[in-house]
């Protein structure tokens, strides 16, 4: 079969027609045909082999870790998925030590760090024309998501953030009878296809929204932001640490999807009180950044602030997002397919990966 395949020790990244066609491995495996594959930044950092691992005893890994399928086969014990349903598939699986977390299903918060991931970390990912994976891991997506469904796993990241956000709320016994508008004020860094879903999700869930990013001008961007109804705070015009005055002077919580650390600071120290600030971007390795981290301190203990980070996501979170892509698909149509810049053909997969065009570019594999 024909996949998108990484080498990490020849460091190559090309396009194979020998990957072995996957069998059915148990009563409970899914076969499924791969329709898209979503690129994102960790896609382009894996082919300049900062990361990614292949299995064991193989040269290569196969690429691709945000899927959009279509189920051909089922063994003989599996009964909520038939042939013909649409799916997509969770990256992450338990380590082989079974800590807490992976022993109940939630290797988001695998302990040891030995978990895998397909399309990253010692198991073949999803650019290739036929895969197999146990029922557990299939989400079944409803047939009128299928020009947006490929976007399920960018918005687990918001989604597992959600929840989180939604527990520690909680610490502040007023935070649902405080629903005045002026009381929820969401503010996003960065407006790539993790952060405009984010914006998305947090529309949805009530709050006034505001995203801050460079790309002043950018037309498809600021169409999206318009259509969705939140304030665009290009980053062009305003600095980082004066981001709260666009905001109304006053923002709840911070969801950082810009993977930028100077700026995500400066926001968390102009925060002021029980603000929580969520990061989900990595960095790329820079030269270390000087900063007043007496004041950081300070400022994070007389003002009750929050600051978490967080990675993958749980069963329910992949449920939730396919939940939310349905409801964006009924508020905001226009706005959630125009995250989606450009599909691309399997052969053509090295320019999303060198050269992205736009918000989030799709690879048509069958
Ligand atoms: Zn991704
Ligand atoms: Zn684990």
């Amino acid at each position: 079969m024909r996949a998108v395949a990484v080498f990490p020790t020849e460091k190559k990244v090309s396009l194979i027609d020998d990957h072995p066609e996957p069998a059915l491995e148990s009563p409970t495996s899914v076969k499924l045909k791969v329709l898209e594959v979503g690129i994102c930044g960790t896609d382009r950092e894996i082919c300049t082999f900062e990361y990614g691992e292949a299995p064991p005893q193989s040269p290569y890994f196969v690429l691709g870790h945000e899927s959009f399928c279509e189920v051909i086969e089922v063994g003989s014990g599996v009964q909520q998925i038939k042939p013909g349903d649409l799916a997509v598939l969770s990256v992450r699986r338990p380590c082989p030590e079974m800590c807490p977390a992976c022993r109940v299903g939630r290797q988001d918060f695998c302990y040891t760090g030995d978990f895998k991931e397909r399309g990253i970390k010692k198991l073949h990912g999803f650019m290739t024309e036929l895969i197999v994976e146990d029922q557990q891991y299939v989400y079944t997506v409803p047939r009128e998501l299928r020009e947006i469904a490929v976007l399920t796993e960018p918005l687990t990241v918001t989604e597992k953030a959600f929840d989180q956000l939604s527990t520690v709320r909680e610490r502040m016994p007023w935070h649902d009878r405080a629903s005045n508008s002026s009381t929820r004020n969401a503010l996003i860094l960065g407006a790539g296809p993790v952060g405009l879903l984010a914006a998305m999700k947090m529309v949805l869930e009530g709050f006034n929204t505001f995203v801050y990013s460079l790309g002043k001008g950018d037309a498809a961007k600021e169409k999206i932001m318009k259509d969705i109804g939140v304030t665009f705070i290009p980053a062009e015009d305003v600095k980082a640490s004066d981001v709260l005055s666009p905001c109304g002077g006053h923002v709840d919580v911070v969801i950082e999807a810009l993977g930028a650390a100077t700026v995500s600071f400066e926001v968390l120290q102009a925060l002021e009180q029980n603000a929580i600030f969520i990061f989900t971007g990595v960095p790329g390795r820079k030269a270390p950044i000087p900063f007043d981290l007496s004041d950081l301190m300070k400022e994070l203990v007389l003002k009750n602030q929050l600051v978490f980070g967080t990675v993958n996501a749980g069963p329910a979170h992949f449920r939730s997002s396919i939940a939310d892509l349905e409801r964006f698909n009924v508020r905001f149509p226009q706005a959630v397919r125009g995250l989606i810049t450009a599909r691309i053909a399997m052969e053509q997969f090295a320019g999303p990966i060198d050269q992205p065009v736009g918000i989030k570019n799709v690879i048509q594999v069958n």
